[in-house]
């Protein structure tokens, strides 16, 4: 044995190492359970720690957001690398802090700059989008390219060989950084980088005139280049001259993922493609699509410290009185949330939840108008969610008019939208399109019944699971149709309720087997010259 050991040098145990992992760098604009808007948050919270979990080197590096509470500071285990670094930006020189945190086996990097310290979400506040976001992720994307080559983390960089994967346009730059800036000087010449695309409908397009801004050649415009159609002119001197960055990232990354099959399709289409389809089907070789996993621990009813009681597969008591077992005594998450939000606590009432941005891509406006339709029926319906103004309205409306069943939580609370996912019996999707969306994986993963629109993601994560709701196409009788039926085999065929809740909790839906595509589609980035 003694031999044997000896024969294996610290040296070929690096080599094998290199060879079968990686040195990965996330660069998103936001992390859970640090910052989160939606699910870029979660998956951006998540997968890295999968991939640490397979041996990977694992980095991701977001903005350090302060919202001026310090009761509220989400950063606060992260400790300043004392590593202040300059980058050029906007014409001038930034100097941005570092701040760092080790969790779970992945290194947490918070980009500290004044222009993130600031009341409101990572993109606005309650006048709108911030103006200067261009500035604030150009500022994200130059620290990050900045970060595997000064910041020390456990003794040592992560160096130029290093896959970066780049998360929607506020992380776009990246890739076009690394092909613009840094390889034609001899740096990151074996680094890769990939786009994730979690949603194209933005892509960061500002005034033509912002890219001096950018810190790249004047050589490299055309990569950015995006002229607007005739009709969306503003005027007739406007010649329609704009930069798109993340076409700059799908120009230039290395490779292209979209967070499901059906959506890596989807956006190859003019329905789909905002524009950016034609070039995305030029670029269909390297495009691939990944289905999105879920943190099966901070999901997880049988241990969220969000509900108000535990159950699981086993035993779903916990979730609601289940046929006639009435146990008074025991707080079920259903009664308890009817309780929380002052509806009459029923616990064979049918209790429809709604969990998102307020925004057309969600099919707000076709859940406006059905409600008084849903509502004539013997049910109770919770809505959460913030977004555009008209919506956060007429939830408060529908609130005063609909008392006794209507309860419109305007705001972003995490704490909330566990407990809608616990204590519901249905939840409602009626997505205009979704690339991946996580809700309906959580819902089934606590039990409640997805009633969606089949389209993108939605069809491809719930069409294995038979008797769940998909629902097409998108009106309002066609969705209030599928409510009916789910309703009525709620109230009249329990069993196979029952049955239904448990199909959709046995799910694997963890981060596992996506871990092992993203690996996969790493292997395939470095096979290729950049
Ligand atoms: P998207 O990223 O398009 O917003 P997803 O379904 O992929 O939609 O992810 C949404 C995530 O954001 C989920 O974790 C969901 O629970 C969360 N979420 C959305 N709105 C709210 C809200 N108002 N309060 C708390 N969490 C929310």
């Amino acid at each position: 044995a003694d031999k044997y050991e000896a024969s294996v040098s610290d040296e070929l145990i690096e080599e094998r190492l290199t060879e079968l992992t990686y040195n990965i760098v996330f660069v998103t604009s936001e992390a859970s359970p640090y910052s989160k808007t939606g699910g870029l948050g979660d998956v951006c919270g998540s997968l890295p720690i999968a991939l640490a979990a397979r041996g990977h080197r694992v980095m991701v590096v977001s903005p350090r957001y302060l919202h001026g509470d310090p009761s509220d500071d989400k950063f606060a285990g992260a400790t300043n690398l004392n590593c202040v670094t300059k980058v050029h930006c906007f014409g001038g020189i930034q100097q941005v802090d570092f701040f760092h945190e080790y969790r779970a086996g992945v290194d947490w990097v918070f980009v500290d700059h004044p222009s993130y310290h600031r009341p409101g979400n990572p993109y606005g506040d309650i006048y709108g989008a911030f103006g200067d976001n261009q500035f604030r992720f150009t500022l994200l994307c130059q620290a990050a390219c900045e970060a595997p080559l000064v910041l020390p983390l456990g003794g040592f960089t992560y160096g130029e060989n290093c896959l970066f994967l780049a998360n929607d346009w506020h992380a776009g730059l990246v890739p076009v950084l690394l092909a613009a800036k840094y390889r034609p000087n001899g740096v990151y010449k074996d680094a890769r980088s990939i786009i994730a695309i979690h949603n194209l409908a933005h892509q960061g397009i500002e005034p033509a005139a912002t890219y001096g801004n950018l810190g790249l050649p004047l050589e490299w415009y055309g990569a950015l280049e995006w002229v607007f159609p005739t009709w969306a002119r503003t005027h007739a001197l406007d010649t329609g001259q704009a930069v798109n960055i993340l076409k700059g990232a799908i120009v230039t990354a290395d490779r292209i993922l979209t967070v499901s099959q059906g959506y890596s399709w989807e956006i190859t289409t003019p329905e789909g493609g905002y524009g950016l389809n034609e070039l995305l089907s030029s670029r269909k070789f390297v495009v691939n699509g990944i289905t999105n996993g879920i943190d099966v621990t901070e999901w997880d009813p049988s241990s969220d410290e969000h509900i108000a009681s535990h159950y699981s597969m086993d035993d779903i008591s916990g979730k609601v009185v289940i046929a006639n077992c009435v146990c008074e005594m025991q707080i079920k998450c259903k009664i308890a949330l009817q309780k929380e939000l002052g509806l009459a606590v029923l616990p064979d009432c049918p209790l429809v939840g709604f969990i998102g941005r307020l925004d057309y891509q969600k099919g707000i406006d076709i859940l406006l108008s059905a409600t008084p339709n849903l509502l004539q029926d013997d049910v109770q319906f919770i809505m959460l969610g913030s977004g555009e103004k008209q919506y956060e309205e007429w939830m408060r409306a529908t609130e005063t008019s609909f008392s006794d069943q209507f309860r419109g939580w305007v705001g972003f609370n995490v704490p909330i939208s566990h407990r809608i996912t616990a204590g519901c019996d249905i939840l409602l999707m009626p997505s205009r399109f979704e690339p991946c969306g996580l809700n309906q994986l959580y819902a089934m993963r606590y039990g409640t019944i997805p009633v969606v629109h089949g389209t993108g993601g939605l069809k491809a994560k719930v069409k294995k699971v038979p008797g769940i709701w998909a629902f097409a196409p998108l009106t309002k009788e066609c969705m209030l149709d599928a409510l009916r039926v789910a309703i009525r085999t709620y109230r009249e065929h329990k069993t196979s309720w029952e049955g239904l809740m448990r199909r959709g909790m046995e799910r694997d839906c963890s981060w596992d087997n996506a871990a092992v595509q993203y690996e996969q589609v790493f292997e395939w980035a470095f096979m290729d010259p950049p």
